[in-house]
């Protein structure tokens, strides 16, 4: 620790951190990238970092050899593991946790599972929703067998209200000091919340969830918002009374307004038995916008200018009495909802006039798929293979019968004590042992840096484990290992993947327009002169074709910099029998050196289209196309 300057180091490591998030990303680097010495430069600095990385990879985790993405993490989670050791585990306990400590596993919160011990099951059987009543039902409870969703048939026949998909009047969002900041924290409290609850007509809500020192997590916080009061509630206080917000959260003329739910959902169901019933998921939204990033945090920014470190995400939410930054950051992830649910119903509104659909069309999708991830389910996990999924494939049989036999019993424990199976023993160290496997507690403890209580305790288990393994043969074993060992390349795999909003069909015209729209997306991050200079550069590449203007969130306009444009852009000089171009970039060549990326390809076609995003319809940087719907399936359903 003498040797270098702690403070120093880590200013310098989160301002390296603020810039690198600041360096374009998605449509902006295909931007960037047009521009060569940006690429060379980049390409340059990615070496760089790359063997950096490798350096320090290897330094922390000598074993490694290559260095994916995997390896880093594993890398950052020992240098927290040899922080821990190293930290007296009682010093801190006092003290609220700060984010590297709260991410320790091996920090020794009191477990606060004692207050719903009576919640918790771990056993291997399926989870069963049970309610005890059913407000909001069309179908009564009684109907429903086991394990299905209490709420489908509701769910299914959900239709929004027209005041409810209607565009609202947008009101300047309040700040956080001007509106009151309730924590609930006891049944008075409670009742108080729901009483204002039921009377509104949209809630936003988010929750707070932990899981590293349990085995199959729970909900530390549930923050709501109503357009008057940031409540936060103190799950841990009032964990039995949870279950009592079900009449507000599935009456339907109640909108529930959440971003990003898809886990939120099924945690809400295994703690509190809520379902939600008319739902507008923000992050839905704003994949239907296409906004350039679907995070919270980016929706506050762009709609609210309000900056948030996300990064108490990974706070561990555990911690009593909150800090007063964790309740802010916690109070802000539902404070600007509300209003961020008005800005993008009007910009739905917008969109869905200028792609000629009905103007409500885009909201109601919205509402679709927010719905279809409320009639999700909450399903136990199986933690067996936590953190074992890198390295399996070179064990040999025997080893890997050992692996087997140590998870199994890993398994077992954290279920028993609820905890991570990865808090008992960390993947890497299991896969240690069982290339390697000691034959005495005294050569476990030695090769096991995790020193854990429950370890301690199970120390002559794990070895008997191991000899008994070692003598039995282990031919048969094997088998059951497959299912985890996959190419680990697989799962890097962006998701490329879009599920089908609708079909329809299209004519694709070029308009005999002769203005050229270059996409110049938002980026308040480059300087608008850099920027002007990119766009002048490839504006000078297509004057001779196009006039340029660039569309808004530019500062600049370019404005018949050359002459009248050709008629070539004139569909009328297409040669006879010719087809109309798949895209501007095929038929005039354009000299871009990356075309932005692929599937922003015009598409000419008549035929049926599967729209499955909004990217497929995009029509990126070119304006002077039409796209005309000619036929559409799954219109707007509702009778009016
Ligand atoms: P949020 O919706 O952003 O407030 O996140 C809700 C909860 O999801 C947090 O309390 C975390 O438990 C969990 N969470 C969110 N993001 C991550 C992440 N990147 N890694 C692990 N857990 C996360
Ligand atoms: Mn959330
Ligand atoms: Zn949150």
């Amino acid at each position: 620790m003498e040797y270098c300057n702690i403070p120093h180091l880590l200013q310098t490591v989160v301002k390296a951190a603020n810039i690198s998030n600041q360096l374009p990303t998605g449509e902006n680097l295909a931007f960037a990238l047009t521009d060569k010495s940006y690429e060379a430069q980049t390409t340059d600095l990615q070496m760089k970092i790359s063997d950096l990385i490798s350096n320090l990879v290897r330094f922390v985790t000598p074993q490694t050899e290559s260095t994916e993405y995997d390896d880093i993490i594993e890398a950052a989670d020992q240098c927290l593991e040899y922080v821990a050791a190293g930290l007296d585990n009682k010093a801190g306990i006092k003290a609220v946790p700060d984010l590297a400590l709260s991410k320790l596993s091996l920090y020794e919160l009191p477990k606060p599972q004692e207050i719903f011990k009576h919640t918790i099951d771990n056993s291997e059987s399926p989870f069963v929703p049970s309610l005890d009543e059913k407000p909001n039902a069309m179908v009564p409870l009684e109907v429903y067998s086991e394990g299905m969703h209490p709420y489908q048939y509701e769910l299914e026949s959900l239709a929004q209200e027209f005041w409810q998909l209607e565009p609202s009047q947008v009101q300047p969002f309040k700040e956080l000091e001007e509106v009151s900041l309730i924590m609930v924290e006891n049944p008075e409290g409670f009742y108080g919340m729901l009483n204002e609850l039921s009377q509104a007509k949209e809630i936003a809500i988010d929750l707070e969830h932990h899981s590293f020192r349990t085995y199959q997590g729970f909900v530390c916080l549930m923050q709501i918002s109503t357009r008057n009061t940031d409540y936060i509630i103190d799950t841990l206080k009032v964990w039995d009374l949870m279950p009592k917000l079900l009449g507000v959260f599935t009456n339907p003329a109640i909108i529930k307004v959440l971003h990003g739910a898809d886990s939120d959902i099924p945690w809400m169901q295994k703690d509190f038995k809520l379902y939600i019933v008319n739902m507008f998921d923000t992050g839905q939204a704003a994949r239907i916008l296409m906004y350039a990033r679907f995070g919270l945090a980016y929706l506050l920014e762009t709609i609210c200018s309000v900056k948030t470190d996300k990064s108490y995400q990974l706070a561990d939410w555990r911690v009593r009495p909150l800090s007063p930054e964790m309740i802010k950051y916690a109070r802000m992830d539902t404070h600007y909802l509300l209003h961020i649910f008005d800005v993008l119903k009007n910009e739905l509104s917008l969109k869905a006039q200028q792609l000629r659909l009905h103007p409500l069309e885009l909201a109601r999708e919205v509402f679709q798929k927010s719905r279809d991830i409320c009639l999700k389910r909450y399903e136990k996990q199986d933690l067996k293979w936590v953190a074992l999924k890198r390295g399996i494939e070179f064990l040999n049989p025997q080893q890997q019968s050992i692996l087997d036999a140590l998870a199994n019993w890993r398994d077992e424990v954290a279920r028993r004590e609820d905890e991570n199976p990865n808090f008992i023993l960390k993947g890497r160290t299991l896969i240690s042992l069982a290339t390697d496997p000691p034959q005495t507690v005294k050569e476990l403890l030695v090769k096991v840096h995790q020193q854990s209580s429950i370890l301690q305790k199970e120390a002559n288990t794990i070895v008997e484990i191991i000899k008994k393994t070692l003598a039995k043969k282990s031919e048969k074993a094997v088998k059951k290992l497959p299912k985890i060992v996959q190419p680990v390349q697989k799962q890097k795999k962006i998701e490329t993947h879009r599920p089908v909003l609708y079909e329809q069909k299209f004519t694709v015209k070029l308009i005999p327009s002769n203005k050229l729209s270059i996409f110049a997306p938002q980026n308040k991050l480059e300087p608008s002169q850099k920027m002007k200079e990119k766009c002048q550069k490839i504006a000078e590449s297509f004057t001779s074709i196009f006039q340029i203007v660039v569309e808004e969130g530019m500062e600049m306009e370019i404005e018949n910099t050359t002459q009248e444009t050709t008629q070539a852009t004139q569909p009328q000089d297409l040669e006879e029998g010719e087809e109309i171009p798949q895209s501007i970039q095929e038929k005039y060549e354009l000299p871009l050196k990356n075309k932005l990326s692929s599937d922003r390809k015009i598409k000419t076609t008549t035929k049926k289209q599967k729209i499955s995003d909004k990217k497929d319809i995009r029509i990126g940087w070119l304006d002077n196309i039409e796209l005309a719907p000619v036929k559409r399936k799954n219109l707007f359903k509702k009778k009016r």
